[in-house]
């Protein structure tokens, strides 16, 4: 069986999943969902990065002992991610002894090939970026941009990794792999720094109590992001060796120089192969604010999805915002989206296919329209290559212009008319798109999709496509039997 792997960040346990974590994880999911549409053993990895100062620090404030505090902790994570509805298979947590003994080993790989040395560091350390920084990453006044603070002044013995000896073949592969980091124009950034020369960076902290520490020097813990990273492979063991190196790693802009420039570096090292493509989130703000505590504006995104249908947030995050790009989140804005493009346009198209079919006896058998037809397969094409690229926006996109396109067809055609030819055929064109859009978007709206084939009499194609086989069913031109026009796939929000 072919093999698919794709990951979220492993995310801070310190904080509970906002919606632009849940961003991370509905394009992940989608992906997921797709391969296994068509026909891969998917393996999900998600989870928290739990070695952290700031967890160790939270769980003193909540006078909890560390280890109760990262489950308490993880808990909560899995029941956004549960309450969401997200498929992974694998759940990370940086605190096993499997993760712990696999970063030691390839720890050690690396010392022992010379790539880590002892080196004395001087320098700035921003604990909530869990980063060094340099003079040219602050702002004006000397404080980290992302947290508006002071960094800690560091003078300390650390071991380092040797990046710098890895310049070279990291812009090969950028220059080889243009379409590694999607989109591209967040690639760009990356050899742009790349460009600038790389330098060495410090792997390990010493004396601190919490984190793993370095198989060759016990008075030393790695350095968060160098444990955090090998999380990907760590989730490979025991059986799954399989599904590495991964297909794609989602993650946000934030961390994107950690998975474009490190990682591949870490992996080179230690003798693992690279992943094969990186997908990077914007930034979103709330109403034009920045997403916040303090401010009180972080949605949550279980409670939210609770409030509107459960399909609202995912179409609004993936078709407003194009991936790699800042984005404004705003609920009114969500609202049109999930009108427009689901309610009226989708829910509309459907609703006319079941009404009209029944009035013609439910059972729907005749020629497609070879205009619609041939929009259907450049449809499919479209959403398919879309998809193969992780450019969810336009796959979706797609899928609604070609809906659009069915509606006008209908107003044309004018089925509900008494002095109307061909009716048969018109519902059965109808039919036919609506059935490839279903079957396209099973990964975004799994539920909905379903029940929208089971309406149209198509259990079996159903199945099958949650089976794993959408070359089958795709292809497969067939019948329609309406039995009930049944309430409103997607009912218009007020
Ligand atoms: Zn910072």
């Amino acid at each position: 069986m072919k093999t698919f792997y794709v990951t979220t960040p492993i995310y801070y346990s310190n904080g509970i999943p906002h919606i632009g974590h849940a961003y991370a994880s509905f394009i992940a999911d989608v992906i997921a969902k797709h391969r296994r549409n068509l026909g891969y053993e998917v393996k999900f990895s998600t989870g928290v990065d739990e070695n952290s100062q700031k967890v160790v620090e939270k769980a003193a404030e909540a006078k909890m002992e560390i280890m109760e505090y990262c489950d308490s902790m993880a808990a909560k994570h899995q029941a956004v991610w549960d309450g969401l509805g997200i498929t992974y298979t694998d759940f990370v947590r940086t605190t096993t002894p499997e993760h712990k003994t696999f970063v030691q080993g390839v720890l050690q790989k690396s010392f022992d090939n010379g790539d880590i040395y002892l080196g004395e560091y001087e320098g700035l350390y921003c604990v909530g970026c869990e980063a060094f920084k340099k003079p040219s990453d602050l702002t004006e006044d000397g404080l980290c941009p992302d947290h508006k603070k002071k960094p800690d002044v560091i003078k300390e013995q650390n071991y380092f990794f040797r990046l710098s000896k890895y310049e070279a073949r990291l812009k090969k592969l950028f220059a080889e792999n243009p379409d590694f980091i999607f989109p591209r124009s967040r690639g760009n950034e990356v050899v742009a720094f790349i460009e600038e020369g790389l330098e060495d960076f410090s792997i390990s902290r010493e004396g601190s109590t919490f984190g793993i520490p370095l198989p060759f020097d016990k008075n030393h813990v790695t350095y968060v992001w160098y444990d955090a990273l090998f999380n990907y492979v760590s989730a490979c063991q025991n059986g799954d060796e399989r599904f590495w190196p991964a297909d794609v790693h989602v993650v946000g802009k934030d961390i994107i120089r950690f998975h474009a420039i490190f990682w591949p570096a870490m992996l080179l090292s230690a003798g693992y192969a690279l992943p094969k493509n990186i997908v990077t989130t914007g930034y979103f703000t709330i109403d034009g604010q920045k997403i916040s505590k303090s401010l009180g504006n972080a949605i949550d995104p279980v409670e939210f999805c609770g409030q509107y249908p459960k399909e609202l947030l995912l179409l609004y995050l993936l078709t407003s915002f194009p991936i790699g790009q800042d984005g404004d989140f705003s609920v009114e804005q969500a609202v049109n989206a999930f009108n427009a493009k689901l309610a009226n346009n989708l829910g509309n198209l459907l609703n006319r296919f079941l009404v009209l079919s029944l009035k013609e006896g439910g059972k729907i058998d005749g020629e497609t329209d070879a205009e619609l037809a041939a929009k259907e397969t450049a449809f499919v094409e479209t959403f398919q290559k879309a998809m193969a690229s992780y450019d969810l926006r336009s796959a979706l996109e797609s899928a609604f212009e070609f809906a659009d396109a069915l509606n006008k067809f209908v107003d044309t055609k004018k089925p509900w008319d008494k002095e109307a030819v061909g009716v048969v055929d018109t519902l059965h064109t109808v039919g036919e798109g609506l059935r490839a859009i279903a079957v396209c978007l099973m990964p975004f709206f799994p539920e909905k999709m379903s029940e929208m084939l089971d309406r149209m009499g198509l259990v079996s194609q159903r199945e099958r496509l949650l089976a794993g086989k959408y070359d089958e069913v795709i292809s497969e031109k067939t019948a329609f039997e309406v039995k009930e026009k049944g309430e409103p796939l997607f009912q218009r929000i007020a």
